[in-house]
This record gives C-alpha cells, structure tokens and sequence, in this order.
C-alpha cells in the first residue's frame, strides 16, 4: 500500500507521516530529504545555483540511505549521518532550486521509488500523489496557511537549534512555494484524486486523526 502525503513546506506532512507510520505500521519515507541531501553535497563540493551540470554530476558518488531508528528517520550520506546538517538554513536556501534541476529529479525520484518497493510505506513530499506514485492507494494533500506554516517551522527550528528568525523563515517558505509550484517536472499541485486537508486551524493529533480515517476508508 501507498500513502501519498504531498503539500507545501511547514503544512505538517513530516510530523502526520511520523505519527501515522508509528500507529499504523507502515515505513515512513520522507523524499525531501533526498534532495536535502543533494544540496548538502552540493554546498560541501563548493557548488553554487550556476553549476547545474556539476550538481547533476555529483549525485553518482551520493549514497543516499534512510534509516529508521525508535521512530525517527535517520538519514545517512555516503554513510555519514547527517540528519541534522540537511536542515539548516542554507541547505533550506537552496533546496527547492536544486530539486527543480530536471536529471536531479529524475535519479531522486528512481531512488524513492526503489526505497518504497516491496513495502507499505507513507511517503511525503510534493509530486509523490501526481509523479512518484499516481497510483497510490491514499492521495492527501495537506495544506495551511503561510503564516501559520511559518510560525510552525520555525517552532521546529527553535527547538531544533536551527538558527532563524521568523521573517526570513516566512520568506524562504514562499519562495520555496513559488519555485516549488512551477517545476518543470513534478511541479507541487493536488493530485487528481486526493482528498485536501487543511490543518490551519487543526492540531497536529487532529490532523492525523483525521488521515488515519481517510487511509482506513481507503484500505
Ligand atoms: O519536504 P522538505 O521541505 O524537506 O523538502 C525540501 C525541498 O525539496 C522542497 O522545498 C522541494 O523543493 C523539494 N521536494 C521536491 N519533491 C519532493 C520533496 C521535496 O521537489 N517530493
């Protein structure tokens, strides 16, 4: 079984997909961590936006491994750890523009569908109901408020000791959801199919309350 979770940055996808894969037994696979650590990379080799061709290069020496450990998804590059590293600021900065390269999403997307092969799995991202997975059993596509997914992550990122300010969180959020909208390939939209849940005014137990009856229907 396929549970597509897909939506724009901060609308709770990581936070449900953890809860519901905990109560219902199914592998959580988060996709933008895969270009996360794309971009990581990219940063480390000293690569900037400019060097597309680089970037696309680079990803055949990238082992890209998640790991599920109590819970949690523990993500490894080249067999380094770097759960935390994919998250911060500058990682964020560059995300969406390198996702939105077409040969980097062709070989993420190949990679995410080998790591759902064979397994239940609830996967979140932003084309898994409309690229990824079309066919997948549960299409949901969660949804807020920008302000309201900006005061979010950066909750998150406080807790996270990820350093920001809410403004410029605010901003990358619409910047990533502009880009994010308008990719060549992938582009974030609602999946025919899928059921829109809109949490703005919703807590996160409620949210999953109400996929885990959606995905029970389904099933
Ligand atoms: O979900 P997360 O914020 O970690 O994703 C980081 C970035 O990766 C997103 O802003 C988006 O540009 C890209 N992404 C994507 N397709 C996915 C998942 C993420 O393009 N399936």
């Amino acid at each position: 079984m396929i549970v597509a979770i897909d939506g724009p940055a901060g609308s709770g996808k990581g936070t449900v997909t953890k809860i519901i894969s905990q109560r219902m037994g199914l592998v959580n696979l988060d996709t933008g961590a895969t270009y996360r650590c794309v971009a990581l990379a990219s940063l480390r080799a000293g690569l900037t936006l400019n060097d597309e061709e680089k970037i696309v290069d680079l990803i055949d020496s990238l082992d890209i491994e998640l790991e599920h450990q109590n819970g949690e998804i523990k993500v490894f590059l080249n067999g380094e750890d770097v759960s935390k590293e994919i998250r911060s600021s500058e990682v964020t900065s560059i995300v969406s523009q390198v996702s939105s390269i077409v040969p980097v999403r062709l070989k993420m997307v190949d990679l995410q569908r080998k790591l759902a092969k064979g397994k239940n799995v609830i996967m979140e991202g932003r084309d898994i109901g409309t690229y990824v997975f079309p066919n997948a059993e549960v299409k949901i596509y969660l949804d807020a408020d920008v302000e309201e997914r900006a005061r979010r992550r950066f909750k998150e990122n406080q807790e996270k000791n990820i350093s920001c300010t809410y403004e410029s969180v605010l901003d990358n959020i619409k910047k990533r959801d502009e880009n994010d909208k308008h990719k060549e390939i992938g582009s974030l939209r609602v999946a025919d199919g899928a059921i829109i849940v809109d949490s703005t005014n919703m807590t996160i137990e409620e949210v999953a309350d109400k996929v885990e009856k959606i995905i029970l229907e389904a099933k």
